[in-house]
């Protein structure tokens, strides 16, 4: 018996020392790419859900190039290096515009991505609105048939075993009841919900809520109109975040104080470029938000002039770099946010209920 009893005393020591070198923990990586999205979600296993992946080729069209001349998948893969992530396990494609799905092709020749998620094709208007979502989408279908796909409702949970992540939108649906721990009814509700931008693909976003512990996590992609109101009013679907994407790149259509009433983020991240999102309005909103601890932006915001928040908080002051915003969690709430311009980590204690 003697063998056995050492192999396990062996075993116990090996994944003691190995847990207290390497806590498990969320790690989010907000990439730039100059007013698209591309968010890095990495496991606490060590699993990879990536949303969205930026533009094509150097962002000025849908003109997807040499793999490893392609701004925003070489950007996406200096993120998926440094959290040392060798395929994309799960891509989520919030809603088919080139800003989300463009760099689909490029980033597919870098790297491995074996599970396809959306919200099924784009709204046969999309393209007289954005020029280019055809040909995009053309493109992302022709990938997606390479790999599994998966089109799910909302309420329903995407088969990662180590997060919780619940479909909150999709194809202009809605929750049809609010998640555990909501259902608050938001008092500063306006009558109507603000008319989007673009009516045909943003409010068809695919939003997830992504939870760890008791740390939460929303992303609803360009969602406007409607349905973001719907998640909001009359009562919060939602319910409390710690950290909410602002819908649609901080655009002018989402302004909407009963959004940030409903969702109670501790910190905001804004995915806006230096002239694309990034609305005066929705910064001016954003300075009086209850609650709200911080406002991180990807980019200094040329719209937003005096309403930008502190240096310390934004990324890039202009189009020269292309720093990242990484936020860790923990299971018991915590979280700290990192500029990769600064190098600086900021901390936030677990939400005090
Ligand atoms: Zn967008």
């Amino acid at each position: 018996m003697l063998p056995l009893l050492i192999g396990t005393a062996y075993w116990i020591f090996s994944v003691g020392s190995a847990k207290a070198a390497t806590p498990k923990s969320l790690q989010i990586y907000f990439i730039d790419v100059e007013g698209g999205q591309s968010t890095l979600v990495v496991t606490p296993d060590h699993h990879s859900l990536l949303i969205d992946t930026g533009f094509a080729g150097d962002g000025s069209g849908f003109r997807p190039g040499d793999p490893h001349q392609a701004r925003d998948a070489n950007r996406i893969m200096a993120a998926a290096h440094d959290a040392g992530i060798q395929q994309i396990d799960y891509l989520l494609i919030t809603h088919f515009h080139p800003d989300h799905d463009g760099g689909v092709t490029e980033l597919s020749e870098l790297m491995p991505i074996r599970v396809f998620i959306d919200h099924g094709d784009p709204s046969p208007e999309a393209e007289t609105t954005v020029p280019e979502t055809n040909a995009a989408f053309s493109a992302y279908s022709m990938l997606r048939r390479g790999g599994q796909h998966l089109q799910p409702a909302p309420g329903d949970r995407l088969p990662l075993n180590d997060l919780e992540v619940t479909v909150v939108s999709s194809a202009g649906t809605t929750l049809f009841g609010p998640l555990p721990a909501a259902g608050a009814i938001t008092t500063a509700c306006q009558e109507h919900a603000m008319a989007p931008r673009d009516p045909y693909e943003n409010p068809r976003s695919t939003g997830i809520v992504i939870r760890y512990g008791k740390f939460r996590f929303l992303d609803v992609g360009d969602l406007s109109g409607q349905p973001l109101f719907n998640l909001a009013c009359p009562k919060s679907l939602i319910g409390p975040v710690d950290a909410y994407l602002v819908a649609h790149h901080g655009g002018p259509d989402v302004d909407v104080p009963a959004t940030f009433a409903a969702f109670k983020p501790r910190i905001a991240i804004m995915n806006n470029g230096l002239k694309k999102g990034g609305a005066l309005a929705t910064y001016q909103a954003l300075h009086h938000v209850p609650g709200l601890k911080d406002v991180w932006q990807l980019h200094r915001s040329a719209d937003a002039g005096d309403s930008n928040f502190a240096p310390q908080y934004v990324a890039n002051l202009d189009e020269t770099t292309s720093h990242w915003i990484k936020l860790t969690a923990k299971k018991d709430g915590s979280f700290r946010v990192f500029n990769d311009r600064t190098g600086e980590w900021t901390r936030y204690a677990p939400r005090s209920q």
